[in-house]
């Protein structure tokens, strides 16, 4: 049985790969690029880990899977829903498998072969692994084993993923050494993480960005995981396939645009109470917490002014650049949903109408379709510094069962450099992403698809495209060798046809 191994490195774009190929930093991945392919891989809307991971593995939409983002909303707030109306590959497929790491795979279930949860396993668990007897062939690498990182300095952080990769890829060989599955998965998810945090030391055009020691340590850590990716192939052995995926790429944040503020503003949202007159003019003058943080900082006195004023309440007369989040704004009872048409929750531009269908709901069934037009043709008036607004209705992006449960517009930036989020009462619309601040990168809609197969040509594929890709592969794979065991079993039935019509002819005694 011919074997397929598929990498999934979480986050990764098709601009980094091209740069550590300039670099020449990752010799596994140029030597199946050279055999096969290295094509853009768009991922879903919007470009989320879990359902991007989940629609890659079942080839579902997310309208199908019942999943948008990491939260479903639950009234107005949110909450974490676990997924588990989707079928894997690894379901549909007669081949022993193994799985690793595949985010919003815990609790795992029983498979033909094996397999470990991935992000979002909670800390402490014990049901990641299936089978579970498997747990003592990894015992020591599970002492030190996370299935995330946090940051908390760079240095650490850094020090932390080459250890967990390490630890990653050492279980990924001993489990498949145990049990020699044709197919194999695993995804690193520390590259997400990396992303996230420290991108600004890579992305030139980040305005975070600036050159020092970290830039090259991140670039050896992409080439010490194509070296164990490297080594993790020579134990598979020759007669493999590869496949390295992403569920999404990364990009640079640049800023924010506050969606509820955008639709306080126009109307559509109501908010309890107005922003007090200093704080509006301050806010005119880009004064708020962060940039009067910023100044005292430069000139060594933040420590003498917060003792001196503390409790005077100067502080809440200086406005807040992020503003009161969603879930507070809730809690407070801020929000007047009576009087509320519209309103973004999950930091995601998902926007909802506050139709019937809501506990409060405002927007009758009739009125539905002239308010969301009525919203869209009001954020087609947002102009994004350097980027640009995509508005999309459900309808177009999602299909499947669980269409009513999806946002009703969902809107991005087309550069992925702004990310939309939903708290109130921010004093501007747009907020620069400011040093401090620990995420300097966001997911952008394009990852990546590097693959050994020649018989994939494309230039752009997508993410639902993969589970077809795999199925083929052992379909095609199964009928080759029936056509071989035919032609086998024809060819001697041929000879001994041949032997008869010798016999008959008295060649043969
Ligand atoms: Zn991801």
């Amino acid at each position: 049985m011919p074997k397929l191994v598929i990498i999934g490195l979480d986050g990764v774009s098709p601009w980094l790969i091209k740069e550590l190929l300039a670099q020449e930093k990752i010799p596994t991945i140029k030597k199946v690029i050279d055999h096969g392919l290295f094509a853009t891989l768009k991922s879903v809307t919007p470009p989320v880990s879990i359902p991007a991971w989940l629609s890659l593995v079942s080839g579902k939409n997310p309208g199908e899977l019942g999943c948008f983002t990491l939260f479903s909303k639950k009234g107005y707030d949110k909450t974490i829903r676990p997924v588990h109306n989707f079928v894997p590959f690894w379901e549909g497929l007669d081949v022993k498998c193994g799985i690793m790491n595949i985010p919003g795979t815990y609790p795992v279930k029983p498979l033909n072969g094996f397999m470990m949860s991935g992000l979002f396993t909670p800390t402490g668990a014990s049901d990641f692994l299936y089978p579970a007897e498997l747990k003592k062939e990894i015992e020591l690498e599970l002492k030190d084993f996370a299935f995330s990182v946090s940051w908390n300095n760079d240095d650490d952080f850094l020090r932390r993923i080459f250890h967990l990769s390490e630890l990653r890829f050492s279980i990924a060989t001993k489990l498949y050494l145990k049990q020699k599955p044709d197919l194999f998965m695993l995804v690193e998810t520390n590259t997400d993480s990396l992303l996230h945090n420290m991108i600004k030391y890579i992305d030139h055009s980040s305005p975070l960005y600036s050159s020092n020691k970290y830039e090259e340590k991140i670039y050896d850590y992409f080439a010490y995981l194509d070296s164990l990716i490297g080594s993790f192939l020579k134990v598979v052995g020759e007669d493999v396939e590869v496949m390295i995926v992403s569920d999404h790429g990364f990009t640079s944040l640049h800023g924010t645009f506050a969606l509820n503020k955008w639709l306080e503003d126009q109307g559509f949202l109501a908010v309890h109470g107005r922003s007090k007159g200093p704080q509006k003019v301050l806010s005119f003058f880009g004064i708020n917490k962060t940039s009067v943080e910023k100044i005292l900082s430069t000139l060594h006195l933040k420590k003498l002014v917060y003792s001196r004023f503390r409790g005077s309440g100067l502080g809440d007369l200086i406005p807040d650049a992020n503003g009161i989040s969603w879930y507070t704004a809730i809690r407070q009872g801020m929000i007047d949903f009576k009087k509320t048409k519209a309103f973004s929750a999950i930091d995601q531009g998902f926007i909802y109408i506050n139709d019937d269908s809501e506990e409060q709901g405002s927007v009758t069934k009739e009125e539905y379709h002239h308010v969301r037009e009525e919203v869209i043709e009001s954020l087609r008036k947002i102009k994004i510094p350097g980027g640009e607004l995509v508005i999309r209705k459900k309808e177009e992006l999602f299909h499947g069962p669980f269409i009513e449960d999806a946002p009703d517009l969902v809107v991005f930036d087309r550069s992925f450099h702004h990310w939309p989020i939903t708290a109130v009462r921010c004093p501007q619309l747009f907020n620069k992403v400011t040093e401090g601040k620990i995420k300097s990168g966001d997911h952008h809609s394009d990852g990546i698809l590097i693959s050994s197969q020649k018989s994939l040509g494309k230039e752009e594929y997508s993410l639902m495209d993969i589970h077809e890709i795999i199925l083929r592969f052992f379909e095609e794979k199964n009928q080759t060798e029936k056509q071989v065991e035919k032609s086998d079993f024809d060819e001697k039935k041929g000879e001994q046809e041949v032997i008869q019509r010798l016999e008959d002819l008295g060649y043969l005694g």
